[in-house]
């Protein structure tokens, strides 16, 4: 699908440049265009920032008709349309909230023969309530004016999916009723049973698959002990491997940006800090010194990097831990978006963590506190929080995986840690190894899974193997089944759960999204054909442990 020689080859390349302004496409942009243009269905996976709309809104503009674009928020389709109206092309939306007169006059000029809407966004309560919707796609259908059907974050089908929505159930019946467009499904966070569940519900039996990989080749990642010398450590790694380079430091608070940023000057670069509560028009001053080469460090919240395409940042560097494994991951990919060799690297000390915590509690209190959501809304977001937390503690405490293997089996991603070359702290360690039958403990982990019901995620479950006793262990009451992997050295059973977790013996089954990253959280669950050849001892587990 690669292929430039395609009738619309050249219209394609110059609008891309002309309309969008960019130089080139990204990562399977090109190959997904040519596969909808040639019309068939297609499903694209491809992590968030990787460039999904251009791959409708270039299609909608050069073919003749409308692209029907169905999309869950009516924010995000306000935000699009906002971009399509400023590079002039024309595009319009229909939501329920809408007054109806409104509606009419949208419809009413998509059937005019001389209508110039390239996109029509729809929510998808839409396509599931409105017949005269309906009535007037077919309309256009029929007048071979229907170009193409998008469903944008597609994993909103799936009941699997962290973020289901029963509207988009519905979905199917665009596939029935307009058999010769094409559709093209559109997600960030789809595990390989999610996107068999939308594949079925939206009946796109041949359609072509773009999975793109979450692993960035040319990032090297590493965690390291926070210490009190923390900046002078800063300072030494950027001397010795990316001077007068450009790069961003993510702090925990705004305080701590300008602490940073000023010892950062004293040793001689030209940094400084960004943060929400400085004056916009400094802010905005900061930024633009920053693109354009004046100041090359940043030390900065998580406030900055939305909407950053810096294409020559070398490193990110964490002087705090992140909230999430998708936030960092996140964070971390504002780093060599030109490809080149670029640096992450993450100071981590457990008080942070702490820290962290009662930062993310008193967050979320106060969030909930000013909108009207109910309580159990709260201990939901609240629960998902704490949890995305463990998991990144229990990241950085990993002092033997594959760092990309760790972040690619968060995002439901196979990786080979061989294919490392060695470009992460834990693979350059060069350990020694031991073999150890840990089939006991992995029947312990299945059992105390079985025994609660397997209604809890995978750090809960760590925490009671191993014998923790905060306040969540206590809450659910799991004391008494607590503490039987106590003797373990430290990081051991999260190694074995998450063989467990690799091998489809446990399954972590997503719940449900709330945070900013769209992140997740899920209860582990156990596959039963397989946890059988475990408890008879058909299933013998081995694994390699480091050695002094
Ligand atoms: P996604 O929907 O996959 O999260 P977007 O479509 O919002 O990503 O694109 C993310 C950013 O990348 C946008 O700012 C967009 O303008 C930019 N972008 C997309 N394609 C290209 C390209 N080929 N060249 C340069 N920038 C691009
Ligand atoms: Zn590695």
């Amino acid at each position: 699908w690669s292929s430039t020689h395609f009738a619309w080859t050249k219209e394609l390349e110059a609008s891309n440049k002309r309309v969008f302004g960019n130089r080139s496409f990204r990562p399977n942009q090109r190959e997904i265009i040519n596969a909808t243009m040639s019309g068939h269905d297609v499903f694209v996976l491809m992590p968030t920032g990787g460039g999904k709309s251009l791959t409708y809104q270039l299609p909608a503009l050069i073919c003749n008709g409308v692209t029907l674009v169905v999309s869950p928020l009516v924010s995000l389709i306000q935000d699009q349309i906002m971009h399509l109206l400023q590079a002039s092309i024309s595009a319009t939306y229909l939501s329920a909230s809408m007054e109806w007169s409104e509606q009419q006059e949208i419809l009413r000029e998509l059937m005019s023969p001389t209508c110039t809407y390239k996109l029509l966004y729809v929510t998808p309560e839409k396509i599931a309530k409105s017949d005269v919707l309906l009535r007037q796609l077919e309309n256009l259908y029929s007048r071979g004016h229907l170009s193409r059907i998008v469903i944008d974050e597609a994993h909103c089908v799936s009941q699997w999916g962290h973020d289901f929505r029963l509207d988009y159930q519905h979905l199917g019946i665009l596939k029935q009723k307009f058999p010769q467009t094409p559709v093209l499904a559109l997600t960030a966070t789809a595990t390989a049973s999610v996107k068999e569940d939308v594949v079925q519900v939206l009946g796109l039996s041949n359609c072509i698959v773009f999975r793109q990989s979450f692993n960035r080749p040319n990032l090297r990642y590493f965690v390291w002990p926070k210490t009190k010398k923390c900046v002078e450590d800063i300072d030494n790694f950027i001397h010795a491997n990316h001077p007068k380079e450009c790069g961003i430091i993510y702090c925990l608070s705004r305080m701590d940006c300008e602490k940073v940023a000023e010892k950062l000057r004293e040793c001689g670069h030209k940094a400084s800090h960004y943060h929400g509560s400085m004056d916009p028009n400094d802010r905005a001053y900061v930024q633009n010194q920053w693109s354009k080469d004046k100041i090359n460090i940043i030390c900065a919240t998580v406030a900055f990097g939305m909407g950053i395409n810096k294409p020559d940042v070398r490193f990110v560097i964490h002087h705090s831990l992140p909230k999430s494994i998708e936030g960092y991951h996140q964070e971390c990919g504002r780093a060599g978006r030109d490809g080149q060799l670029s640096s992450c690297v993450l100071y981590y000390n457990y008080s942070d963590y702490i820290r962290l915590k009662h930062m993310v509690t008193q967050g979320v209190v106060e969030q909930v506190t000013s909108a009207s959501g109910g309580g159990s809304c709260h201990e939901q977001a609240l629960e998902t929080h704490k949890d995305n937390l463990l998991r990144m503690v229990s990241y950085c405490e990993n002092d033997v995986d594959c760092r990309r293997l760790l972040q690619l089996i968060h995002f439901g991603e196979m990786f080979d840690p061989s294919c490392c070359g060695k470009t992460c702290d834990n693979c350059l360690k060069e350990l020694r190894w031991v073999e150890k039958d840990v089939t006991n403990i992995a029947r312990q982990l299945v059992d105390l899974v079985m025994m609660t019901r397997q209604t809890y995620s995978t750090p809960h479950i760590l925490e009671v193997y191993r014998g923790s006793m905060n306040q969540n262990v206590k809450k659910h009451r799991h004391e008494s089944l607590h503490g039987a992997g106590k003797h373990l050295a430290k990081g051991e059973a999260a190694r074995i759960l998450r063989h467990l977790i690799t091998e489809g013996i446990l399954i972590e089954d997503v719940k449900k999204s709330e945070n900013m990253y769209g992140s997740t959280s899920s209860v582990l669950k156990a596959n039963h054909k397989k946890i059988d050849d475990l408890r008879s001892g058909k299933h013998i587990i081995v694994l390699k442990f480091p050695t002094a």
